[in-house]
């Protein structure tokens, strides 16, 4: 991330030769200040869009009409946002007007809490007009102003409270809680994948609790997308919200997070694809919760064992063993000896892949001299069945042999 860093260096002091202000903004100065490495390193400054299109190289016109170009030094990319005030907000979801304005504090205003209304210039020295850095300090979040119409504006500030409160270990203040509790109904406004990515985000956090517990004792599900569409209503949580602290990857917190909403893994597509995650991860969580659920694998059984690292690979696997550990209690022990046997279930196989296998579709239907077919798939699935178990070694001969020999007809 040094060169991150390094890269917006270099925007604020161009900026800067060319007369204009320029400061590192939001996430990346509450981070800073933290002692956390920033995801990214934001800039703002009084330089209309244009201007900044031409002081520098390389650059994509990212967001223009809302003031953001992105500027590419060497392979970093770095945001530069125009001050800006917005005005006019539209269904609680986005502002009307966007107006470019010469005061950075203003651009500040218009951000969502003070511990993201920050700003900093390169020789260090910190804007803080909403009083940041103190939260910082309390460890609160706070809205910049009138939290209720703050949240008025965009309801999506009420769910990135919350996130914020899990990433950081944060807790909200007083009166923006009781605003977020007010405006609550608002959410219905939101677009779906806004939520899904504050999801995400929530996921990527050590205690992804702290934000689902808010959810449920403030009354949120009923007001947020894609809840709302959910025939079945949300009950109290299946299993402690604090089991989703545990370490564990994405796909087994979605899957548990289904889970904790109640829903049965029958259901769990339908439910998952409402948050328009794409096909790929609707299919593999679907997958990982019903295999955690329907979880009877023991340590003993290898064969078995094998056979479902083949059929789903180690990763989706394992994040069905995780699941599997919350969803069914197991101590620390019992999934500690189940990963250990999986790991050397995996070690053992000499094959885990159709692509390792010595033999192919075209060689079974040379050496059998039948018309091609799906056959020759499901020929060669026995066979890598086989390789994997240590029934048959991975040799073409041996593995044609075999092959010619299971195609015979009564085989
Ligand atoms: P992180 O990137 O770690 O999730 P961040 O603070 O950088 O946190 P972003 O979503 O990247 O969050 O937004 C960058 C900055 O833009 C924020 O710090 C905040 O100042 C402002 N911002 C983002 N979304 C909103 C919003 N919905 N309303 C007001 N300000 C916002
Ligand atoms: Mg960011």
């Amino acid at each position: 991330m040094k060169e991150a860093r390094a890269a917006s260096l270099q925007v604020l002091e161009r900026l800067e030769e060319a007369g204009f202000q320029a400061y590192w903004v939001g996430g990346c100065v509450r981070d800073e200040l933290l002692g956390r490495e920033p995801t990214d390193y934001d800039v703002t400054t009084d330089a209309p869009p244009g201007k900044v299109q031409s002081l520098f190289a390389k650059t994509v016109a990212t967001g223009i009409r809302h003031g953001t170009v992105t500027v590419l030094i060497h392979r970093q990319a770095v945001e530069v946002t125009t001050f800006r005030e917005e005005t006019g907000y539209e269904d609680h979801r986005h502002p009307g007007q966007v107006q470019f304005v010469k005061r950075l504090e203003t651009d500040l205003a218009r951000r969502d809490f003070t511990i993201n209304a920050m700003a900093r210039d390169r020789r260090g020295r910190l804007i803080d007009p909403f009083g940041g850095r103190k939260d910082l300090r309390s460890q609160v979040v706070r809205a910049v102003g009138e939290a209720e119409e703050r949240f008025r504006e965009d309801a999506l500030r009420m769910v990135r409270a919350l996130r914020f409160c899990a990433q950081l270990g944060f807790r909200l203040d007083e009166q923006t809680e009781a605003a977020l509790i007010r405006q609550k109904s608002l959410l219905r406004h939101l677009a779906v994948e806004r939520v899904t990515q504050e999801l995400e985000k929530l996921w990527a956090t050590d205690k992804p609790s702290q934000g689902i517990r808010p959810l449920w004792e403030m009354g949120l599900f009923p007001h947020l997308p894609p809840f709302t569409q959910w025939d079945d209503h949300i009950g109290r949580p299946a299993i402690p919200v604090e089991e989703m602290d545990r370490q564990m990857g994405r796909w087994t917190r979605w899957a548990l997070f289904l889970h904790l909403c109640g829903v049965p893994p029958k259901e769990s597509g339908t439910h998952l694809r409402s948050f328009r995650l794409p096909a790929t991860d609707v299919e593999i969580i679907a997958s990982v919760h019903r295999l955690g659920l329907d979880w009877h694998l023991t340590p003993e059984e290898g064969s078995t064992g094998k056979q479902l690292l083949l059929s789903h690979g180690r990763e989706k696997l394992t994040s069905a063993l995780e699941t599997a550990a919350v969803i069914h209690r197991w101590g620390p022990e019992e999934e500690e000896e189940m990963r250990r046997a999986l790991l050397r279930w995996q070690q053992e196989m000499p094959v885990h892949h159709l692509r390792q296998l010595r033999v192919n579709g075209r060689n079974l239907v040379e050496a059998t001299g039948r018309e091609p077919g799906p056959w020759t798939g499901r020929v060669l699935d026995i066979l890598l069945k086989k390789v994997a178990l240590g029934e048959l070694p991975n040799e073409t001969e041996a593995l044609i042999e075999e092959g010619c020999r299971l195609v015979q007809p009564g085989s």
